[in-house]
């Protein structure tokens, strides 16, 4: 059957490499279930070589001038702009996620931060640090690239993960083998392609394609210097834990469950606003989504009658069509998962359902093309207590859990009691007590009337067993992927 995407295959030596795979699977659009390509799994030699290409390359592209390799990847993220309905366009298929957001967010924010880092080393950034200690003596330090670096990604936000991995790491001159999650490939030898028409040289970024196995075979490698990852808590476990073992840097980018807090005094549609775009934006699949929304008792029936007016903003429908703003879930494992947790919710921690639930989304009774696709519906649970394990463990779908609470500093203890520390955020008109109660909160990243926004220039990462590392900013040129000082 003729599928609408090329096959992907794994991509080294500056080109894409048909003999690299003895099995294949098929990658699915979510909205529809259909299978949109084959990708085909990347065996153990062809990773092998893919390492070998990458290291191959390495001596050159880091002898080069940051200047000079900024130059590069300055035009790849024209190139990145150039094309980036397109590039979004794939984003859609792959992720089901709508072409409103891929198209104003994903391809976006992934060219922002490799302009951000092309400028960051062309303008000194690998400069190292002197000190003179006495007239005639002086010590100094230097940033070197490490090597070759793995970097392997999550599903939800494909093509940026790749480039948040790629820029620091080849803007300081390392190489990079990367593997994207197995069920959203499709932008990898794309981004490869993009990469080797800008003029980053052959065997500078790699690609490979497969599921856990080949990014267990990866992690540990012998020649992989660093690995950054993103994914689960679980799976980060196993992935730093292999690392560790080789004595490899890492960059763990894990999952959340963050406190979203509406102060006593915040205006109520603003924290309206706030707790939907932190719960409900890619249909909730975002890492620092802020799925415990703490509200003040006093203020909880005004803001449940407000969110229930907003809720019906949200527009489900054709994921291309620019009126659309809520796609499906990634997968149907991923949507099996979501919806015992909705259950669980009802059954078992009998938490009051405000809106949602388990049923599927009326909008399909007229887009008969949909029907098989993974959606489900904006939920609220409401009147959550600390101990559900909806509250507890990260759903990783729209589903909001709100949390009433009587006083400040009981708000913060609870919003703290828990073992992940990715974002955390506060809603309120009152701006010093904005940064008293963040100035608790065991969060690596806090926003302050507002949710998700990720400039290039702000660095990104957990607490906690969240992550270790950061991504972007200043801080991710050394810990993002890539160099030592
Ligand atoms: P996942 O852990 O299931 O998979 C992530 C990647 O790891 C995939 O490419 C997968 O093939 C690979 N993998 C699986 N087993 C492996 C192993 N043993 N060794 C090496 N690689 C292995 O995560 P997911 O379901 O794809 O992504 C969702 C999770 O990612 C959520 O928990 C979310 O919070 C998190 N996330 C975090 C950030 C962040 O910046 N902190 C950003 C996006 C997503």
């Amino acid at each position: 059957m003729s599928l609408p995407y090329a096959p992907r295959f794994a991509f080294y030596d500056g080109k894409l490499q048909s003999g690299s795979s003895t099995s294949s699977f098929q990658t699915i659009d979510p909205a529809t279930a259909k299978p949109i390509a084959n990708i085909h799994t990347t065996t153990h030699a062809a990773i092998d070589s893919a390492i070998v290409s990458a290291q191959k390359a390495f001596p050159a592209w880091s002898a080069t001038p940051p200047i000079e390799r900024a130059r590069i990847l300055q035009r790849a993220a024209a190139l990145l702009r150039a094309r980036n309905d397109e590039l979004a366009r794939i984003e859609t298929s792959d992720t089901g996620k709508p072409f409103t957001e891929t198209s104003t967010v994903d391809v976006v924010t992934g060219a922002d931060v490799l302009e951000f880092f092309a400028n960051l080393v062309g303008g000194g950034g690998m400069n190292g640090e002197t000190a003179q200690l006495r007239p005639d003596a002086w010590v100094y330090t230097t940033k070197n690239s490490l090597g070759v670096c793995a970097g392997i990604g999550a599903w939800n936000y494909p093509i940026q993960i790749a480039l948040w991995k790629s820029a620091p790491c080849l803007a300081a001159g390392n190489c990079m083998v990367y593997k994207p999650s197995e069920f959203t490939p499709l932008h990898s030898t794309v981004l490869a392609e993009v990469y080797a028409e800008a003029g980053v040289p052959p065997g500078v970024f790699n690609v490979v394609q497969g599921g856990g196995e080949v990014g267990a075979y990866l992690t540990q490698h012998p020649s992989i210097a660093k690995v950054s990852f993103t994914g689960q808590v679980a799976t980060g476990k196993k992935v730093a834990g292999a690392a560790a073992g080789g004595m490899k840097y890492v960059t763990m980018e894990l999952g959340g469950k963050s406190a979203c807090i509406i102060l006593p005094d915040a205006d109520i549609d603003q924290a309206v606003d706030g707790a939907m775009m932190a719960n409900f934006f890619s249909t909730g699949q975002v890492c620092t989504n802020g799925t415990r929304v703490f509200v003040p008792e006093a203020m909880k029936s005004a803001f449940e009658a407000r969110l229930l007016e907003k809720i019906n903003h949200i527009r489900p429908g054709d994921v291309h069509d620019p009126n659309t703003n809520f796609g499906p879930l990634v997968s149907k494992p991923h949507y099996d998962k979501v919806i015992q947790y909705i259950n669980h919710g009802i059954k078992e921690d009998k938490a009051t359902l405000l809106t949602g639930g388990p049923d599927r989304p009326s909008f399909l009774s007229s887009s008969p093309a949909y029907h098989s696709g993974y959606w489900v519906r904006p939920t609220v649970f409401t009147s959550c207590t600390d101990t559900m394990k909806i509250v507890r463990e990260e759903i990783f779908g729209p589903v909001m859990t709100i949390l009433p609470y009587t006083s400040v500093s009981e708000c913060i203890s609870r919003a703290n009691a828990t073992q992940l520390g990715l974002a955390a955020g506060v809603f309120t008109r009152d701006l010093s007590l904005a940064h008293k109660v963040v100035a608790q909160l065991e969060a690596g990243i806090t926003w302050v009337n507002t949710w998700g926004e990720s400039p290039a220039e702000m660095s990104v990462g957990g607490w906690k067993q969240s992550g270790v590392g950061v991504e972007n900013g200043k801080r991710g040129l050394r810990l993002g992927c890539g160099i030592r000082l």
